[in-house]
């Protein structure tokens, strides 16, 4: 599976996405969320309901 794609753009580093996703895809590096483990994502979609910018896409 490709996994979650993130905007930086709009990304404003609340941390939801990483306390969200029950697979460990996402981690906060410099304020910004990063996919560092896009393999392991299920396509819950939980991390896109989370995040308040829409700032992720699957
Ligand atoms: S869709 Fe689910 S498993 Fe995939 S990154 Fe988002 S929260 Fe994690
Ligand atoms: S939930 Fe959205 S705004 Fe918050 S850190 Fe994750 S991608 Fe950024």
């Amino acid at each position: 599976m490709a996994g979650p794609t993130i905007d930086v753009e709009k990304c404003v580093g609340c941390g939801a996405c990483v306390d969200t996703c029950p697979e460990e895809v996402f981690e906060m590096q410099d304020d910004k969320a990063v996919v560092i483990n896009a393999d392991a994502c299920v396509e819950c979609e939980a991390c896109i309901e989370a995040c308040p910018e829409e700032a992720i896409s699957l």
